[in-house]
């Protein structure tokens, strides 16, 4: 079929251009309003971006600076940020009829010392100057923006990642970069990707603040704000670290326990130790709060040992009790990365003389993601249970099931919570139960806190539940009330 004039004669054009340049140069060909219509193959290998990504969008996108200077920079496949020399020119009349159309010819350039001044010297990657340029130009537009906070590998590999999804990242501080979205989706997009850093990194690594432009405020406004939050969230965990810091020395901890109760039997088959902060000005901070910080602040190596060794301490006075149940203590990914862990396990085990199969620990999916199998092979030769806690809600664990030694999986209690009304909770927890018992381990269901779930959970075979509908988590010399028979028999009555 015969293309258009117009279409043909840019086919020609472009032709000529490509026999023109080198292959370092880049040229790209845009309408009157800015809009791609062609970028050279140069363009694509620089920046990694792919045609569909590519035309139709302003080049504004793609290719930054002052408007009023020709001294430029594109963002390269790894963050980092090029310099080029712009040069615009109008096409031809003759080359190209109807629509009227220019070529940007971008050359390598090492002396565009304006360039430079947009790009973090470390990293290479654009700056904090390069971000409120490029904002103030969605000034009156949606968009939205997070800043990241943080030091580790990981999190600065994260950054370059995202540009693999096509989103730009500057560096605007020595631990913090910020990402920034247009277009009306930009907050959800925004979120979605903070929760993906999160997820993919340890909390302890970042601390992660997002903002939405309002049209109103200044970019550069917009910015500090953000800084300032970022700045206020750092100095609370600060107020919180210190208090963890007076607690620890003070021995100010203590634990909670929750029964766990045996489905088949009706009997309080162990408790989970639940960490309390109790502070003097602050007042009771929940450890969904603490922990994160601990691990952040590195407090947590210190706290879990002083966790492990109460919590032991107590299984062993129950026993002497005449008492048997299994003590299960949450372990961070950071604790367990500590090279002496299983050999300081072993000796608070000895110490309080506890057979080490009436302790497990729960640990979280991403532990096991992170780690690799040694720190649990070694901890599962001392004789130690382990169980994987929020079971679902982390990287898809499938496949550890198989490859390392677990001996049960908890279901979050966010899939329980609603496992009656919500069709797809339900496929989950059915789903997940079986799973657990064609791979031969214990399944304990969370958070359970109505008769009718534990109806449910019964029917459908479930080992173990825990939750407020048997009893909160409560000080040793309450929940020992809850060990007896009739306590157990009365959740069964009926
Ligand atoms: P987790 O290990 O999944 O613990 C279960 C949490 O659910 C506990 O919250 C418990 O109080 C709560 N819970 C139990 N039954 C119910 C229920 O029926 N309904 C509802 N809504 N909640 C229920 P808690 O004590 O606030 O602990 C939160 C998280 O903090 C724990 O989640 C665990 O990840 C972490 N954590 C607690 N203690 C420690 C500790 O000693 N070390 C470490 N590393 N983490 C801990
Ligand atoms: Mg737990
Ligand atoms: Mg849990």
């Amino acid at each position: 079929m015969q293309r258009p004039l117009q279409e043909q004669s840019v086919a020609y054009f472009i032709e000529r251009l490509n026999q023109t340049f080198d292959s370092e140069t880049i040229y790209m060909v845009v309408d009157e309003s800015g809009l791609i219509q062609y970028a050279s193959d140069s363009f694509m290998q620089l920046t990694g971006h792919h045609g569909h990504l590519v035309y139709q969008n302003n080049y504004e996108r793609f290719v930054y600076g002052h408007e009023s200077s020709n001294q430029v920079w594109l963002q390269g496949k790894d963050g980092s940020a090029v310099p080029y020399m712009k040069t615009s020119l109008e096409m031809n009349e003759d080359d190209v009829s109807e629509t009227k159309l220019s070529i940007l010819i971008l050359q390598p350039t090492e002396s565009a010392y304006e360039t430079y001044s947009y790009i973090d010297d470390r990293t290479k990657a654009m700056n904090k100057r390069a971000l409120v340029e490029v904002m103030s130009k969605y000034r009156t537009k949606p968009f939205a923006l997070f800043i990241v906070s943080g030091m580790g590998e990981e999190l600065s590999e994260k950054r370059k990642e995202l540009h693999s999804d096509h989103v730009s990242t500057y560096v605007i501080g020595e631990r913090t970069w910020a990402c920034f979205k247009t277009g009306e989706h930009a907050e959800k997009a925004v979120l979605d990707m903070k929760e993906k850093i999160r997820a993919s990194v340890y909390p302890y690594e970042c601390t992660i603040i997002h903002m939405v432009n309002d049209g109103v405020i200044a970019p550069d406004d917009l910015l500090e704000k953000a800084e300032r939050a970022l700045e206020q969230e750092r100095e609370g965990e600060a107020l919180i670290e210190e208090a963890l810091r007076s607690t620890l020395e003070s021995d100010g901890f203590s634990l909670v326990y929750q029964p766990q109760v045996n489905l088949q039997d009706k009997t309080v088959i162990g408790v989970e130790a639940l960490l309390r902060l109790e502070h003097e000005t602050l007042g009771s901070i929940p450890p969904l709060t603490f922990i994160p910080i601990a691990e952040k602040r590195g407090l947590i190596k210190e706290i879990g040992y002083w966790v492990l060794n109460e919590a032991c301490k107590q299984a062993s006075l129950w026993r002497n009790m005449g008492i048997k149940v299994r003590m299960s203590v949450n372990v961070s990914p950071l604790q367990c990365r500590d090279k002496e862990f299983a050999d300081r396990l072993s000796v608070i085990l000895d110490e309080h003389r506890l057979p080490p199969r009436s302790l497990s620990l729960e640990i979280t999916e991403g532990l096991l993601l992170f780690e690799g199998d040694h720190v649990l092979e070694e901890v599962k030769r001392l004789g130690v249970q382990l169980s994987i806690d929020d079971f679902g809600t982390g990287y898809s664990t499938l496949s550890y099931l198989k490859h390392f030694p677990v001996d049960a999986l908890k279901i979050d209690q966010t899939f329980i919570r609603d496992v009656l009304v919500d069709g797809k909770d339900e496929a989950i927890v059915t789903s997940l139960i079986d799973l657990a018992k064609r791979v031969g381990i214990n399944v304990i269901a969370e958070g359970v806190e109505t008769e009718d779930v534990l109806a449910f959970l019964k029917e459908n075979h479930c080992n173990e539940m825990q939750g407020y509908l048997y009893c909160k988590p409560l000080p040793p010399e309450q929940v020992v009330h809850y060990f007896g028979q009739d306590c157990c028999d009365q959740l069964f009555s009926e």
